[in-house]
């Protein structure tokens, strides 16, 4: 196992996390987790070096922070920094900290969590998390000892992500990030920004859910042909660990081949550790799954600011993922992301540029700067279409 750099904490990390999400399933049950395989697969991990372990209150209905606390019996919670997150979206008081934490605790069976994180922030629970005074919640747990650092992960866009960042000094952040999104949510300015500042970068979601896991074929042509062997996850991985800003990448593993298999490319992993040939490679995949994207939009940001307030890379990252997912629920959870963008003057925020396509007044402004030649304000229009009005793709990309 390779050991990273944790921000500014005094600790070193493995290059894999144990993301505590997707454990083995209890047969005929949607949600339920396997005890016995979960316990040995999460223990096989730290045995071969993870020694960074994230849960949530949410995964799997609960029983992930129940699990994950029988799996640190017997030894293995002293070899572990371990994470889980309060629950944002059912915090509806300031007592409520509490009352998530003292349960969290008894769940987890420690009495003090390595970090605390404010659960999937956006605007909306950034803004809940002042008025009822949660940093100060967060303080005092750690006062007590009950936590040891405090955090938060991210579901909302760039500008957010900055405003969050500026607003306290955080010991880590967990972000989405892999070599498909490095435009949407935090996106890669995030991910430096962040860095820059000496907080903990953590990263999920690095297989996009699993869709880089399976590329489409003029894709695996790309891989076979490379002199370098890399699985389709490997090299999804390798990408991730030469940037120097990442801490850890969170992998959500669900049976013990997937845990041999990312352990062992830990063991290779490391920053600038890539070649051009492979550096090329992932710029290679990249481009051909943007092919199979509607819009060509690389997020270079060339074209903003849009004076009518538009996040036009925002835009076309949300329909290019609707276009790319196949599993319903993040197709469900993507659109929601086009909702949560100004569709009115009332809404938008200028500075911040948070409009959605409709807030396009065909200026044309925007045209001559794009290094793809996107005719960003048509692509704008269709996109209102799919995502505001729900049309189907297939009427304006046949
Ligand atoms: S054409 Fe639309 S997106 Fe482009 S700058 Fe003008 S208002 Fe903004
Ligand atoms: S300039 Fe073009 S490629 Fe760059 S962010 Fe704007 S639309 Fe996307």
């Amino acid at each position: 196992m390779q050991y990273r750099k944790m921000g500014s904490l005094e600790w070193e990390v493995s290059a894999l996390g144990f993301g505590c999400m997707r454990l083995p399933a209890r047969k005929f049950s949607l949600m339920g987790v396997d005890t016995s395989r979960s316990v040995k697969i999460i223990r096989s991990g730290i045995d071969q070096g993870i020694n960074y372990v994230d849960t949530a209150w949410f995964y799997h209905l609960g029983e992930s922070e129940k699990v994950l606390g029988q799996a640190l019996q017997d030894g293995y919670r002293d070899k572990v920094k371990l994470v889980t997150k309060l629950p944002m979206i059912l915090v509806r008081k300031t007592e409520d900290f509490d009352r998530f934490l003292k349960d969290q605790l008894v769940r987890l069976q420690t009495d003090c969590i390595d970090i605390y994180l404010f659960h999937a922030m956006n605007i909306g629970q950034f803004e809940k998390m002042k008025r009822l005074g949660l940093i100060d919640k967060m303080e005092e747990a750690k006062r007590q000892g009950r936590i040891r650092h405090i955090g938060f992960s991210f579901h909302d866009t760039q500008p957010v992500f900055r405003k969050i960042i500026d607003y306290y000094d955080w010991d880590m952040t967990q972000i989405q990030y892999n070599y498909m999104d490095t435009g949407i949510q935090a996106t890669t300015d995030g991910l430096e920004y962040a860095h820059s500042k000496g907080i903990a970068v953590v990263i999920m979601e690095p297989i996009k859910g699993g869709t880089l896991a399976n590329p489409p074929e003029k894709a695996m042509e790309v891989i076979r042909s490379s002199s370098s062997r890399h699985t389709p996850v490997d090299w999804a991985l390798q990408f991730l660990w030469n940037r120097p800003e990442v801490a850890t990448v969170l992998s959500g593993m669900g049976n013990q081949q997937m845990v041999d298999e990312n352990c062992a490319s830990a063991d290779h992993s490391g920053v600038d550790s890539l070649n051009q040939e492979e550096e090329a490679v992932i710029a290679r995949l990249a481009e051909i799954y943007r092919q199979k994207l509607l819009v060509p939009c690389t997020a270079c940001g060339y074209c903003m600011p849009c004076p009518a307030g538009v996040n036009i890379p925002q835009n076309f990252a949300i329909l290019n993922t609707i276009s790319l997912e196949t599993n319903r629920w993040r197709r469900w959870t993507t659109a929601r992301g086009y909702k949560k963008l100004a569709a009115s003057k009332d809404h938008f925020d200028r500075e911040k540029s948070n409009g959605n396509a409709s807030m396009c007044v065909d200026c044309g402004k925007c045209l001559e700067k794009c290094p793809q030649e996107i005719d960003i304000p048509v692509e704008l229009v269709k996109t209102h279409a799919i995502l505001g009005r729900q049309e189907a793709i297939s009427k304006h990309y046949p």
